[in-house]
Formats: structure tokens, C-alpha cells, sequence
């Protein structure tokens, strides 16, 4: 039988793409701020009901140079449950990250933890809409207002999401997003930052292109992350039909559930009211003494028949060697993230998956 991936790329049609590629050669420019990375950065703006957003050429450098932008030091407050990028971002700058747990309701970040680890070297908090899930980013602010402390987004996961019809993606001082082919919305490599006013809308195009604020002027050590023309022709092709890949998706997770709910041992998230989800991830999580198989029996039960779910996020980032020996790293400090991350399992979830498909995933977990 055919393998089942746990994602599959949303791809623009190719003769589409031919003809926007065709005028990219005819125009000769390739790069460097040009139509469609104009024209992208507008429509995405408008998409997602922000103000002002920056394209880059992945969704790992907005993160470190927010950071940068900020002028971020000393020790930032994040969540060790998300992708090692979130906390590379820190190393990139040479910040110390500190754990804080997260909240079982929703894998994010626990808003009530995280006065109890601000020390006088504490700049800033480092959250992350985990599966796409918005954080209590309320919450969040009061404490980062109490303790004058800047708030970035890892919004990696939260393409599209809305809260009360508003954009998840104005909360804090800025938020970060990737296009990288494995998300809801993808540019094969890409990512972007979104800001709240014009300034530092300007700043943050400065400090993708080297710090160039002209030809003649250099303001800061900036990086190299503009994106290019072919990836924003493709992201304006793949933006025309990420609704109705995010509708696609809602299906699949409507059938999930529907399908999953009496299984003993088996739980999972539901939509949150007021909120416009995006079905980027579709995590379960084993309870291996109800369910009768532990979570790494089941992905391996399932990897044999062909069909790939996703340890995400297992190990967590303060299990790797480069964070392990921080005070904040240990299974103490972090019960909650520990205890999901030995047991969650995301079951393939992308546009594409047909019924068949979907009812074979299903009989791998439901077999005795
Ligand atoms: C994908 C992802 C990133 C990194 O994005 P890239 O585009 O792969 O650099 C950062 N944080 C989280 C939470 C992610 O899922």
C-alpha cells in the first residue's frame, strides 16, 4: 500500500507558475524587493489582516532578527515545547533561554508560571502558538507590561488564525511566520515578520539586507534574508488557494474526531470558541495504560503499515545537548511539557488526504 506522509505540500499550479516564472525572466529582475515580493508582502498583508509584514527567506531569521530589532539581551522566558528554532533563535543572539512550562489545555506556554522566572536579566518573552493554537496572549501582556518586558511571537503555526475575527498576528511587539513547505501556507523556504507600525516596518527591511538603509549607508549588522522573486511568484499562486487547503483540512480533523472520540485512552484537542483555526497539526495524545499501547508502540505500529504520524515535539528543546545543562531544562521545572512530549502523536494532516486514506490512518489507531 502507498505510503501516507504526516504532511504533503500545497503546490500552485505549474503552467501558473510557468507563466509568472516567464515574466520574472522577461523582466530580469530576480530579487531585491522586487513586483511580486512587493505585490506578495500587500496581498499577504491584506490576508491576514495586519498592517504591516516583511517577507524572509525562511521563518528561523525573522526570528533572530526581531531579536536583533528589539535589542533583546540577558534571558528570555520560552517554551521548551515547539520546534529547536524557537530557542536557536536565543542562541543565535547569545541570549540564555529559560524554561517555563506550558499549559495541558493548549501546549502553550502557561501564562501563570512565568512571573516566578523573571530575574533583573529578563528582556523578554518568547511564546509560541503552538499547533497553531493561540496563546492567552492577554495574559501574557500583563505580565510582560508589569515587568516592562518585550513579547515575540513564534507564530510559525498560526497562518491565518483569528481570534474574535482578529488577526492572532498583532498580538505583542511582533510576530514571526514560516512558509517552509511542511506548513499550512508555503513558499518552499520562506517566512516573514509582522510589525505594528512603519518605523519598524523600515528598520526590519534594513536589517534583511545586510543594514543597507541606502546605497551608501550600512545602520547595523544586518543579515542576508530577502526573498526572492520565484518564491513570492509561487507564494502569490499558493495564497489564491490556501482557503480552501485550510477547509480541506478542517474536514479531515472534523472526521478525525468524529472517528476518535470513543476510543479509550485517546484524547485530543477541540476548536476553541470565537476562534478561526487553521488545522496546520492534528496531535493525539496516548494514555498508554487506558488505550493499551504506549504512544511509541502506536507510531511504530503505524510507521510498519506505511503510515507516518509525527513525534512533534519530542524530544523537547530542553532535551537537546545544547540545552539540557541550563537550570531551567529539567523534568521539575517542566512536568506538563515533559508528560506531552512522551506522549503525543500527530497524525498525518494536510489538504490532500482522501477518505481511503483517512479511514486506514483510523484503523491503525482503533486496532486492538
Ligand atoms: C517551522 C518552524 C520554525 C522555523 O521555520 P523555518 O521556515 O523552517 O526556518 C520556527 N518555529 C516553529 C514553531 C516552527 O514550526
Amino acid at each position: 500500500m502507498e505510503q501516507i506522509t504526516v504532511t504533503s505540500p500545497l503546490l500552485p499550479d505549474l503552467e501558473e507558475f510557468n507563466a509568472l516564472l516567464k515574466e520574472i525572466w522577461d523582466s530580469k529582475w530576480i530579487t531585491n524587493n522586487g513586483r511580486f515580493h512587493k505585490q506578495l508582502e500587500k496581498e499577504l498583508a491584506s490576508y491576514l489582516k495586519v498592517p504591516y509584514i516583511s517577507l524572509f527567506t525562511n521563518g528561523t531569521l525573522p526570528l533572530i532578527t526581531a531579536l536583533q530589532a528589539l535589542r533583546v539581551t540577558g534571558e528570555v522566558i520560552t517554551t521548551p515545547y515547539s520546534f529547536v528554532a524557537t530557542t536557536h533563535s536565543l542562541w543565535w543572539n547569545g541570549i540564555k533561554p529559560v524554561f517555563v512550562d506550558v499549559d495541558p489545555s493548549t501546549c502553550n506556554l502557561d501564562p501563570s508560571k512565568i512571573e516566578a522566572a523573571i530575574t533583573p536579566k529578563t528582556t523578554a518573552i518568547m511564546p509560541v502558538h503552538c499547533y497553531g493554537k493561540p496563546c492567552d496572549t492577554k495574559a501574557i501582556q500583563e505580565v510582560a507590561d508589569k515587568y516592562g518586558l518585550k513579547v515575540i511571537y513564534d507564530a510559525a503555526h498560526a497562518f491565518g488564525v483569528e481570534v474574535d475575527g482578529e488577526s492572532i498576528l498583532n498580538a505583542g511587539d511582533m510576530s514571526t511566520l514560516s512558509f517552509h513547505a511542511t506548513k499550512v501556507y508555503n513558499t518552499i523556504e520562506g517566512g516573514a515578520m509582522v510589525m505594528h507600525d512603519e518605523q519598524t516596518k523600515k528598520r526590519i527591511d534594513y536589517l534583511k539586507n545586510f543594514g543597507f538603509a541606502n546605497e551608501t549607508t550600512v545602520v547595523a549588522p544586518g543579515i542576508n534574508s530577502k526573498m526572492d522573486e520565484v518564491r513570492a511568484a509561487y507564494g502569490l499562486l499558493n495564497l489564491r488557494q490556501v482557503d480552501a487547503a485550510i477547509e480541506a483540512r478542517r474536514k479531515v480533523a472534523r472526521i478525525y474526531r468524529e472517528e476518535l472520540r470513543d476510543v479509550p485512552g485517546i484524547t485530543f484537542f477541540e476548536d476553541m470558541p470565537g476562534v478561526r483555526h487553521n488545522y496546520s497539526y492534528f496531535p493525539i495524545f496516548v494514555d498508554a495504560e487506558k488505550y493499551g499501547r504506549t504512544r511509541d508502540q502506536l507510531y511504530f505500529d503505524m510507521k510498519s503499515v506505511d503510515v507516518l504520524g509525527r513525534r512533534y515535539f519530542y524530544p523537547l528543546i530542553s532535551d537537546f545537548s545544547t540545552y539540557r545543562g541550563l537550570p531551567s531544562a529539567t523534568r521539575e521545572n517542566l512536568p506538563v511539557a515533559y508528560r506531552l512530549a512522551d506522549t503525543v502523536l500527530c497524525l498525518p494532516m494536510h489538504h490532500a488526504l482522501t477518505d481511503r486514506e483517512i479511514e486506514r490512518i483510523i484503523g491503525c489507531i482503533k486496532k486492538p
